[in-house]
C-alpha cells in the first residue's frame, strides 16, 4: 500500500516524530552514523512495519537505540566490561550486544537471546527520544541489502511512499553503521566494523574473532551494494574493463568497451566513464562520510561497472574495506 511521506525539517518535526512514535508508527530519522527507520522497540506491532517497509529478513534483528543509559539495565543483562565501553563511547556509534531481558520482544531480537543495544550522539535522535521517553528500535531506512542512507533525499529515494515521516537532520556525521561489539566472558567479538575502532576497543578487553551463532551484518555475504555490479581493485584503466567482460555490449553491429566508474581513494581516475574521490586528501573519516553517497552516484550514473580502488585497513579503513567487499559480493 502507497502512503504519502511527510518530510519534515528537524525543529518542527520533532514532536510530530515523537507522537507518531507513541501512536505505533514509523519514523525515519537522523542519527550521527546514518538515518534510522524508527518503531517503538517495546511494541512487535509497530517493529513489524519496520520489516515490512524494508523487506527485511525476519531473520535480521534491529537494534534499540536507548532515552537514557537507565534503560540499559532494564533492556539486558550488562558485564562489567559493556559498562566500561558504554561510559566511554557513549552516546556515540557503538552498538553493545548483550544476553537480552524478556521486556524486548521476540521480533526486535529475532529470536535470539541477545538484544543489540545503542546510545544516539545525534541532537535530533536525542530530542524525538527525549519526548517518546521509551526505547527506539531503529535499523538503517533502507530497502533491505541496499545502501544506507545518509541524507533525507536518500532515504526518500529508498523508502518514499512506504513510510509516512522523514525528519530531516542534514547530512550524517560519520556516514557509515555503527560499530556492534558482542561481549562474553573472553572478550569483545567485532560482529560490524564502524566508527569506533578495533585500535580504540583494544583498551577495553581482548578482541577476538566472530562467534559462531551470533547473527549479524557480517553473516551475509551481500550487503550496502549498489545494482551496478562492483569490483574491489586497484584502478588501471584497461585492466578495469576486463573484470565485467559479461558488460561488452555492441552498438550498431560494432562492440562498444564497456562504461566503467571508479570510486577513488587516491588515483586520478584518467580513463575512467565516473570518477568519485572518497577522500581528495586521502583522510579516512572524510572518505567514510562520503562512500554512501558516492557509491550511489555512480550507482545512478548508467555505468556497465563500478571499480572500489581499496583504501588502507587501519582505523576506520576496516569498516570501509567490510563496506566495500559486500558491496562487491554477489
Ligand atoms: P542496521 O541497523 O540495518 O544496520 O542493522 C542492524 C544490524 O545489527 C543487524 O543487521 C544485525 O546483524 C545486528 N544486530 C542486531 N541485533 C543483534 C543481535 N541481537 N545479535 C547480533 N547482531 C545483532
Ligand atoms: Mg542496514
Amino acid at each position: 500500500m502507497r502512503v504519502e511521506t511527510r518530510v519534515a525539517a528537524a525543529g518542527e518535526g520533532i514532536h510530530d516524530a515523537a507522537a507518531l512514535l507513541a501512536a505505533g508508527g514509523l519514523v525515519a530519522l537522523p542519527t550521527e552514523t546514518v538515518y534510522g527507520l524508527g518503531a517503538n522497540a517495546l511494541d512487535p506491532v509497530a517493529c513489524a512495519q519496520i520489516f515490512e517497509a524494508k523487506a527485511r529478513p525476519l531473520s535480521d534483528p534491529l537494534i534499540v537505540h536507548i532515552p537514557s543509559i537507565d534503560w540499559l539495565d532494564r533492556l539486558a543483562i550488562v558485564p562489567e566490561a559493556a559498562r566500561r565501553l558504554a561510559e566511554k563511547f557513549w552516546p556515540g556509534p557503538l552498538t553493545l550486544v548483550l544476553p537480552r531481558r524478556a521486556i524486548v520482544p521476540d521480533l526486535v531480537t529475532a529470536g535470539q537471546e541477545t538484544v543489540a543495544i545503542r546510545m544516539s550522539s545525534h541532537p535530533v535522535f536525542q530530542a524525538v527520544l527525549a519526548a517518546f521517553g521509551k526505547p527506539v528500535a531503529a535499523p538503517s531506512a533502507n530497502r533491505f541489502g541496499r545502501i544506507s542512507p545518509t541524507c533525507a533525499e536518500h532515504v526518500l529515494a529508498e523508502l518514499g511512499g512506504r513510510i509516512p515521516f522523514v525528519l530531516d537532520g542534514g547530512p550524517c556525521r560519520h556516514g557509515i553503521e555503527s560499530t556492534i561489539v558482542l561481549v562474553t566472558g573472553d572478550g569483545l567479538h567485532i560482529l560490524r566494523h564502524g566508527p569506533v575502532t578495533e585500535e580504540e576497543l583494544a583498551a577495553f578487553g581482548q578482541v577476538r574473532g566472530a562467534v559462531s551463532g551470533i547473527s549479524a551484518p557480517g553473516g551475509l555475504l551481500s550487503h550496502y551494494a549498489p545494482r551496478t555490479p562492483m569490483r574491489i581493485a586497484a584502478p588501471v584503466e584497461q585492466e578495469s574493463r576486463l573484470l565485467f567482460p559479461q558488460q561488452e555490449g555492441s552498438r550498431d553491429g560494432r562492440p562498444t568497451a564497456p562504461a566503467i566508474g571508479l570510486l577513488s581513494w587516491s588515483s586520478s581516475g584518467e580513463g575512467f566513464a565516473e570518477v568519485e574521490h572518497l577522500s581528495h586528501k586521502q583522510d579516512l573519516r572524510e572518505a567514510a562520510s562520503n562512500l554512501y553517497g558516492a557509491m550511489r552516484r555512480l550507482d545512478q550514473a548508467g555505468l556497465d561497472g563500478i571499480v572500489a580502488e581499496p583504501v588502507p585497513e587501519t582505523g576506520l579503513g576496516a569498516a570501509i574495506m567490510e563496506r566495500l567487499r559486500k558491496a562487491a559480493a554477489r
